[in-house]
């Protein structure tokens, strides 16, 4: 038998409540047991008809919806100065990453709760992580202020999620699996819910593809987005988020898109090297190699192949290769340089096959 190795876990606490047609319900009960009397809702503009609806049960002080992609500073000033001229003792979600991204940006500085209700496969709501961006450069950071104390699960708010933005959204949160597996904290148990999280989320991907208004696809690809989220947040970022961070921030590129064609060359970079963590991702795709059983579930689902389709510029790629490399882990299982990592952008730029980087 396998030993097991020393290791250090931290399991964040929140609330979770999951229930395909349940969120004004769950919404209400939460209001109630939190005993909140000064509701501040955000949603985008976009979404705001469907949280109207989800929030007929409550009585909230506002609803803010100036959210856009990739928070940034005076975005979040802004809503920060709404809570707090407004009294708010309780912020309430609905939405994408940028939208849980936003109340977590209010919550940083004012400790407010945050009862979260993802659309998305983004799967911020489960972790203690911000995002703010400013001159085009995006700054995380781990605080446990903007965890949401509660998060709301509820596939048929995602039936509404065009086709496309389902599959790269499902892809954002297979990478928090696969990354994980190599992250700087990496662990039995996350890595256990990350081969969960790909488990579920490669059966509910074709699903969605198929059909995108199969509820019990729907339904799996959230439940995997959480798994994917609770193991991202305990493993931390490893060498595809640190990618995808600065191609997001410095060239506001999409988000999921962008995390959908990065994945499958940092798993053709890595698994050379991490063969153990390779073979269960590969078990985890029921394939034979993950590199793959990736780029079939890749190609099967239609999801995004080349970063030169999502505004990254081939001069752009040493700029990239310069802004990723300091905040490389030093946990990766293979050793990062200047050379190999601008031949990796060079092929997720131009969308060649992500075989041939083994
Ligand atoms: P998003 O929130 O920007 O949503 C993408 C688009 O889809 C938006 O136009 C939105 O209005 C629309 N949309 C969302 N749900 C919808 C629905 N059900 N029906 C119709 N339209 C819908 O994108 P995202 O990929 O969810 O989130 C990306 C952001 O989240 C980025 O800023 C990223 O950095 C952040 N993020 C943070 C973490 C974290 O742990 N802090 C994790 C993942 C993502």
């Amino acid at each position: 038998m396998e030993r097991q190795r020393k290791f250090e876990h931290i399991t964040l606490g929140q609330r979770v409540l999951f229930g395909t047609g349940n969120a004004a319900e769950h919404l209400a009960g939460e209001v109630e047991r939190l005993d909140a009397k000064r509701v501040m809702v955000i949603t985008s503009a976009r979404q705001r008809p469907e949280a109207e609806r989800i929030i007929a049960d409550i009585d909230p002080v506002l609803i803010h919806d100036e959210v856009a992609p990739h928070v940034s500073i005076g975005q979040a000033e802004n809503a920060r100065n709404v809570a707090i001229n407004n009294g708010i003792d309780l912020l309430v979600s609905i939405g994408g990453g940028s939208t849980t991204g936003l109340s977590k940006a209010i919550a940083l500085k004012t400790d407010l709760p945050i009862v979260a209700i993802p659309t998305t496969y983004a799967g911020s709501e489960a972790t203690n992580v911000w995002g703010l961006t400013e001159s085009s450069r995006k700054t995380t950071g781990v605080d446990d202020r903007v965890l949401p104390v509660t998060v709301i699960y509820d596939a048929a708010l995602t039936l509404s999620l065009p086709k496309e933005v389902s599959i790269a959204s499902g892809m954002n949160a297979l990478a928090h699996c696969i990354d994980s597996m190599w992250a700087p904290r990496t662990d039995p148990i996350n890595q256990a819910l990350a081969l969960d999280g790909i488990r579920t989320l490669s059966k509910a991907l074709p699903a969605i593809s198929n059909d995108p208004n199969d509820l019990a696809g729907r339904e799996q690809a959230l439940y995997g987005s959480y798994l994917s989220a609770v193991a991202f947040a305990s493993a931390g970022s490893g060498l595809h988020h640190k990618i995808c961070h600065v191609l997001g921030g410095r060239w506001n590129m999409p988000h999921a898109q962008t995390h959908a064609v990065v994945l499958p060359y940092v798993l053709a970079f890595n698994a050379p090297a991490a063969q153990g963590a390779a073979h269960r991702i590969a078990d985890a795709l029921s394939a034979e190699n993950a590199v793959d059983g990736l780029n079939s579930l890749r190609a099967a689902v239609g999801a995004p192949t080349a970063l030169k389709d999502l505004g990254l510029s081939a001069e752009g790629i040493n700029e990239a290769v310069q802004l990723i490399l300091p905040a490389i882990p030093a946990s990766n299982p293979r050793r990062v340089t200047e050379e190999n990592l601008t031949a990796l952008l060079g092929a997720a730029h131009a969308g060649t096959s992500p075989g041939s980087m083994c």
